[in-house]
């Protein structure tokens, strides 16, 4: 199957070809489907390098609302490189759709730049963990209209000590059946997380 096949809009597509993305990775083949049905949590079990961020991207790009303002979507990350590199990403995959505002937000760099960033207003916010909860206690960001969130290398983000800021997060965002969780291993902490914020996932694994 290639990326016709799975009944993307022409704008992505040409952004793919673009990008020279011809045929979906493994995961990407199991995932976009599933996601594009739109219909409750996610998990996915992916080493790195598989094509995960176009697993969840390309769905999250064609189910967004690109005329809304309004943070719609939130990645959490473990690491800035990460970050970065999914911001790069959606940003490709999108070049072909119109403007869109992905604004990364990580620790280890000045807050007030990235205050003003996401006051210029972000669709997509892509973040770690940390950094992230110290922005929402500071009220510098809205997630009221957030309608995805995407969990990448979820097992990394625990390893790395976020448990609680992750906990943090989520508690206090409500975006439905619409968590996407990504991670190598189902080890017993991500248990924990899916067990307390999601309900009857679907489940692929590679
Ligand atoms: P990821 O696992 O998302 O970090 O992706 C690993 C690498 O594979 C990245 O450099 C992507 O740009 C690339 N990639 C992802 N999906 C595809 C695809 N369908 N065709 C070609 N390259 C891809």
């Amino acid at each position: 199957k290639n990326f016709e096949d799975l009944g993307l809009s022409q704008p992505l597509l040409d952004g793919l070809a673009e990008m020279g993305f011809e045929t979906p990775t493994e995961i990407q083949q199991q995932a976009i489907p599933l996601l594009l049905k739109h219909d409750g949590d996610f998990i996915g079990l992916a080493q790195t390098g598989t094509g995960k961020t176009a697993a969840f991207g390309i769905p999250l790009l064609e189910l967004m609302d690109t005329s809304s303002r309004d943070t719609q979507a939130l990645i959490l990350a473990p690491t800035r490189e990460l970050a970065q590199q999914i911001c790069r990403q959606i940003e490709a995959m999108s070049q072909k759709m119109g403007r869109l505002n992905v604004v990364p937000v990580f620790g280890g760099a000045n807050i007030m730049g990235q205050i003003k960033d996401i006051r210029r207003g972000a669709q997509v916010i892509v973040a770690t963990p940390g950094r992230l909860m110290d922005l929402m206690k500071r009220r510098e960001v809205k997630l009221d209209a957030l309608r995805f969130l995407i969990l990448d290398e979820a097992d990394e983000m625990l390893n790395m000590g976020f448990r609680e800021d992750i906990d943090f997060i989520l508690s206090k965002t409500d975006v439905g059946r619409n968590i996407w969780l990504f991670s190598a291993t189902m080890a017993r902490e991500i248990k924990k997380i899916v067990d307390t914020y999601m309900v009857n996932p679907e489940e692929v694994r590679i």
